[in-house]
C-alpha cells in the first residue's frame, strides 16, 4: 500500500514531514512520496523518520506548469534533491510565490479585507506560501466560514483577489525533473480540464514526447470512468499509471492519507514500475 502524492507543512499541507511519515506508518503504508509544491525541503526529515518508522520515503516534488486552460501539475519522483538546476528552478518559483502574496493581499484590501504578510508568514510556518495559507487567515479572521468559501469568494481564478502564479513551461518542468535524475508524471489529470478525449490524448502524447513517463490515474477526485480512461491511455502510450491522494492534512479535510475512495489500496508494484523509468545514468542518486 502506497501514496505517491503527499504535501507537508513545507508547502501547503498541515502535517509536518515527520508526522506525515508517522501517520503513514500507523496506517500501514509501505511507501509514500513527499511531493510538496516548489520545494524539496521536507524530504530529509521525512526520510529520516522513514528509516526509523520503516516507511520508504520517495523524494518528490510538484511543479505547476503553464497551460492554456485548466491546471497542469507535473510530479517528479526519485529526484536528487541536491541537484543544482532543480534547486535553482524551485528557488525561482518560490521567489515569485513570495512576490505574489503582497499582490493578493493588496487585492484583498480593495475588498476591505486587511491581512498582513506577517499573518501569512505565520500561517505558512516557514513553508512555501500559497493560497491555502491566505484562505486559512481569512478563516481565522472570520471573513469566511470555510476554506472553500475563501477560494470561491476571493482566491479562485476569476475571483477578486486572484493573482496568477509564475509557472514553468511544461517542457521546462519535465527537463528539470529528468535532469535531477527523476521521473516526471502528470498529476491529477482531471485538472487539465479537457472534455474531448482526442484532445486530451494529444496533450498527454505531447507531454510524453517531452519526457513524461507516467500519469496519475488513481486520485480521489477521479470518477471511475476517468480512471478507466487514464488507465487505458497509460497502456496505449506506454506510461506508468500512478496514484496518490494529494494529501494536505486539514487543508483538504476529506482526503485521507493512502485512501482513494472506492478503490483498493495502491500496490507497491506501481513504485517499482516508476523506478524502472529512472534515467539510467543517474542510478546511484536518491540513496541517502
Ligand atoms: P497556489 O499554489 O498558491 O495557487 O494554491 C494552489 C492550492 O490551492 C491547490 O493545491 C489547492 O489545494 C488549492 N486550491 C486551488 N484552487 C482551489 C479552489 N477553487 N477551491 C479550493 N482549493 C483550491
Ligand atoms: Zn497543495
Ligand atoms: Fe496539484
Ligand atoms: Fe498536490
Amino acid at each position: 500500500m502506497i501514496d505517491l502524492h503527499v504535501h507537508t507543512t513545507m508547502s501547503d499541507g498541515t502535517v509536518s514531514p515527520r508526522d506525515v511519515v508517522r501517520l503513514a506508518s500507523r496506517k500501514g503504508l509501505r511507501a509514500i512520496a513527499i511531493t510538496d509544491h516548489d520545494t524539496v525541503a521536507g524530504i530529509p526529515e521525512a526520510q529520516d523518520e522513514g528509516r526509523s518508522a520503516g516507511v520508504e520515503v520517495v523524494a518528490g516534488v510538484e511543479i505547476s506548469a503553464q497551460w492554456s486552460h485548466g491546471i497542469l501539475h507535473i510530479l517528479g519522483y526519485f529526484v536528487d534533491f541536491h541537484d543544482e538546476q532543480l534547486l535553482r528552478a524551485l528557488e525561482y518559483l518560490r521567489r515569485h510565490r513570495l512576490e505574489r502574496i503582497p499582490k493578493i493581499l493588496s487585492k484583498l484590501r480593495d475588498e476591505d479585507v486587511f491581512i498582513s504578510t506577517e499573518d501569512i508568514r505565520q500561517a505558512a510556518q516557514g513553508g512555501v506560501p500559497g493560497r491555502p495559507h491566505v484562505a486559512n487567515v481569512l478563516l481565522q479572521k472570520g471573513r469566511v466560514s470555510t476554506l472553500q468559501e475563501a477560494f470561491d469568494r476571493y482566491l479562485k481564478k476569476g475571483a477578486p483577489a486572484y493573482v496568477r502564479k509564475v509557472k514553468l513551461l511544461p517542457s521546462e518542468a519535465v527537463r528539470v525533473i529528468i535532469g535531477a535524475g527523476g521521473v516526471a508524471v502528470v498529476a491529477h489529470p482531471y485538472s487539465l480540464d479537457s472534455d474531448d478525449p482526442a484532445e486530451f490524448e494529444r496533450i498527454v502524447r505531447d507531454l510524453a514526447d517531452t519526457g513524461v513517463q507516467g500519469i496519475e490515474a488513481f486520485c480521489p477526485r477521479h470518477t471511475p470512468e476517468q480512471t478507466a480512461f487514464y488507465l487505458d491511455l497509460a497502456t496505449r502510450l506506454d506510461l506508468v499509471a500512478t496514484g496518490g491522494t494529494d494529501f494536505h492534512g486539514s487543508n483538504k479535510p476529506k482526503i485521507k492519507l493512502g485512501v482513494i475512495p472506492g478503490r483498493s489500496p495502491l500496490p507497491y508494484s506501481i513504485l517499482d514500475e516508476l523506478r524502472r523509468r529512472k534515467p539510467h545514468t543517474r542510478d546511484a542518486d536518491n540513496r541517502t
